[in-house]
């Protein structure tokens, strides 16, 4: 087993009222951070950061005297370690000697942040990982850590190569936010930018009309980087990203959550609506909601077409956007005929991999799916029983 990892605890499928409770669960984030009104990002990080005090409040560890720890009061809690990578939340959680990032009711579970550049949050967090299983090992320390890093997809852009490197060989957990642009700098073009929106570097104009680029799909180099846990999330379905958090942050290794983060400011809707915004995203199947597991591919939620039979328009997303709604204009068709294309292929790639086909006509009923999994595939679980054997991750382990 890996020196330090957090022990693999099981993650349990919540009851009901367990599940209501966690939606509520505190965050370790001020509520007052200097994020926009409506930030999805913030929204997002707020949703990881209770499950991840959640899931600190189940680990139990026995210390060098062989006592049980954990569970809060009296017994202790894990530590948790959060790398920040340069961009717009980093920039609202961390201003000038201030921080948003605090201890929660909890005042023995160790909380550091550290700010990293626009590409060092990921091999900061490992170092920090390698030199916490040095305590580990010469006996300084004996209490489980949690290790997570997050990013916006600018930063993921400019830091494409460590981040590369973490899914394969680093340690911890990455939370990417995803707005499709470097809003913290004027809404610049980044690799997760839709095709014709209008972003600052690619404005819409007589002879180019937006963004050129289909975006980066960023699940499909995670798995080619065999990573053992890659996923992507919506604030529209919190109990599905926040149980991807619970099982990602037990993972021994790398893991990597990419969220669906509407920015109302530089998208350009309002602040009410940014829940709504990302639904549109999933239902539409811009944002696909996946996982890879274990080698595994599954889909989580599937998009309203599959679900029930009724389609969302891209029209619909895009339409409620400032910046976008040039694209629910009949003057580009065109593009919007390709962009619906590419995103018609990508979601046809997911369902092939996870095992789907189509339910036939005469089997369908009004309002349920029309897709169903083949004879004989399931979808990896995500929650496996207490006393689990921890999966092998990777040769030190030995
Ligand atoms: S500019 Fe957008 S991403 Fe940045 S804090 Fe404001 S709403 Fe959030």
């Amino acid at each position: 087993m890996r020196v330090g990892a957090p022990k693999f605890p099981g993650i349990k499928r919540l009851t009901p009222a367990e599940q209501a409770r966690l939606k509520t669960f505190r965050s370790s984030f001020a509520s007052a951070d200097g994020s926009c009104i409506g930030c999805g990002g913030e929204l997002a990080l707020r949703l990881v950061s209770s499950a991840l005090n959640w899931e600190a409040a189940n680990v139990r560890w026995r210390d060098q005297e062989g006592r049980v720890r954990g569970g809060g009061a009296g017994g202790g809690l894990p530590g948790i370690m959060l790398t920040e990578h340069t961009g717009c939340e980093q920039v609202c959680k961390t201003t000038n000697d201030t921080s948003a990032w605090m201890r929660t009711f909890w005042e023995d579970g160790p909380r550091s942040m550290l700010h990293a550049t626009f590409s060092d949050g990921t091999p900061l967090l490992t170092g920090l990982h390698y030199a916490y299983q040095a305590r580990i090992k010469n006996g300084t320390l004996d209490q489980p850590f949690f290790f997570w890093s997050f990013a916006g997809d600018g930063a993921t852009t400019i830091g494409a190569g460590p981040i590369m490197n973490f899914l394969q060989q680093g340690w911890g957990l990455l939370i990417i936010y995803d707005n499709r642009g470097y809003m913290n700098t004027g809404a610049q073009v980044s690799s997760t930018t839709w095709p014709f929106e209008n972003r600052a570097t690619t404005p819409v104009g007589v002879d180019i009309p937006g963004n050129q680029f289909f975006p980066v799909d960023w699940m499909r180099i995670a798995a080619a980087l065999n990573v053992p846990f890659a996923a992507t999330a919506s604030p529209a379905f919190p109990m599905d990203l926040m149980n991807k958090v619970r099982y990602a942050i037990n993972v021994p290794g790398p893991t990597i959550i990419w969220v669906d983060s509407p920015c109302p400011k530089e998208q350009g809707f309002g602040p009410e609506l940014t829940k709504d915004m990302s639904r549109l995203a999933v239902d539409s199947g811009l944002f696909p909601i996946v996982r890879y597991q274990d080698g595994e591919w599954a889909v989580d939620i599937l998009r309203s077409q599959q679900r029930t039979g009724k389609p969302t328009s891209l029209e619909a997303y895009f339409g409620g956007q400032v910046k976008s709604r040039h694209l629910a204009s009949p003057a580009f068709d065109e593009q919007l005929r390709l962009l619906s294309k590419e995103v018609e292929r990508r979601y046809a790639w997911y369902l092939r991999q996870a095992g789907y086909e189509p339910v036939p006509a005469g089997q369908r009923k009004n309002g349920q799916p029309t897709v169903r999994l083949g004879e004989g595939v399931e979808a990896p679980s995500l929650y496996l029983p207490p006393g689990v054997e921890e999966p092998i991750r990777s040769l030190d382990q030995f």
